[in-house]
């Protein structure tokens, strides 16, 4: 059964040289336990997607239609205020960056505590204080620095303390927004394995944002790519890795070192990412697509399931639209 199904999510951002058009027809759904990689070049719409799934979007954003139910129920017709209620006990959001996101003037366990007591106001503070130790814990954190400040932890430390931010009232979902983009490569893989016993041990559905292919390989069971707004590509990581069908997803994938196969010289999408004040008329990759015909420019291919829980958006499978 879906946690948390997205249908036709269309998100805009005003601007004063007009909207741009940031998420469009977004569809996608995250099982119970499963984790899903949404991948994609910078400014294709991931963050996008996550902060409207919390609806927390900048004043500019607006989402124009569609649907986010987190366990059957539409998101977007709660009032702020149920929202908030929403906000960490039913899912919550590590956001990338974590000296941005915590507070340097609290103790990391005030941060965490805060995040309890909002949500559940009958915990006394001892019993908080108790659930914010075994929080740090939980994500290898000696409980004993829970008075600590969090200029006093390190990079990798304050990334684990985020997450465990995240769990403090025990969510459905958990979004990740590039956990480790600011951590060197080994503190970065000891956050993701992380992430990963978590979502094990917890039985966590969890929403994995990287522009990192190789992350999302080793971590997520489905994988969403994204280009420039769009859905190109979207199913189960094996079938998406092994047997891509749309030209971004193949692009993106030759761009990538195989550090078991033989050395071969790497190829990036040649171009540039579309302007979506105003997006290419029909498949936005289009100009960057070598397999371009005319209808591409036309048509907007529709997203179609080409394989069993593989779905691809390209004119190139017309024989099954
Ligand atoms: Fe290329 Fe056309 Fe497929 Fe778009 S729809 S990816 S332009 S072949």
């Amino acid at each position: 059964m879906s946690v948390l199904e997205v249908k036709d999510l269309t998100v805009n951002y005003e601007t004063k040289r007009g909207p741009v058009r940031a998420a469009e027809g977004i569809s996608f759904s995250v099982k119970k336990g499963q984790s899903l990689g949404l991948a994609g070049e910078s400014g294709c719409g991931k963050t996008t997607v996550a902060l409207s799934l919390m609806r927390l979007l900048p004043k500019a954003g607006r989402i124009l239609k569609g649907q986010i139910n987190l366990d059957g129920r539409n998101l977007l017709n709660l009032t702020d205020r149920e929202m908030r209620q929403v906000r960490w006990r039913d899912m919550s959001i590590v956001f990338q960056g974590a000296m941005n996101a915590l507070d340097p003037v609290y103790k990391i366990g005030d941060q965490i505590i805060e995040a309890i007591r909002t949500h559940d106001k009958e915990v006394s503070k001892e019993e908080c204080r108790e659930r914010a130790a075994k929080l740090l814990e939980l994500v290898g954190i000696d409980p004993e620095r829970v008075d600590g400040y969090p200029h006093e932890f390190s990079g990798g430390m304050r990334q684990r303390a985020l997450i465990a931010m995240a769990l403090a009232c025990n969510p459905k979902l958990v979004i990740a927004d590039e956990p480790g983009t600011a951590l060197d490569v080994i503190v970065q893989a000891q956050v993701l394995r992380l992430m990963r016993d978590l979502k094990e041990k917890l039985d966590l559905s969890m929403i994995l944002i990287s522009h990192d292919l190789s992350i999302i390989a080793e971590t997520c069971e489905r994988v969403v790519i994204m280009y420039a707004g769009n859905i190109a590509e979207y199913g189960s990581t094996p079938s998406v890795f092994h047997e891509p069908l749309h030209p971004y997803t193949q692009g993106l994938l030759q761009a990538f070192p195989d550090i078991r196969g033989e050395r071969k010289r790497l190829s990036s999408v040649p171009g540039q990412p579309p302007d979506l004040l105003n997006p290419p008329v029909g498949c936005r990759f289009n100009p960057r697509c070598p397999y371009v015909m005319d209808v591409c420019k036309k048509v907007q291919p529709p997203l179609i399931e080409l394989r069993p829980d593989h779905y691809v958006a390209c004119h190139l499978y017309p024989d099954k639209m």
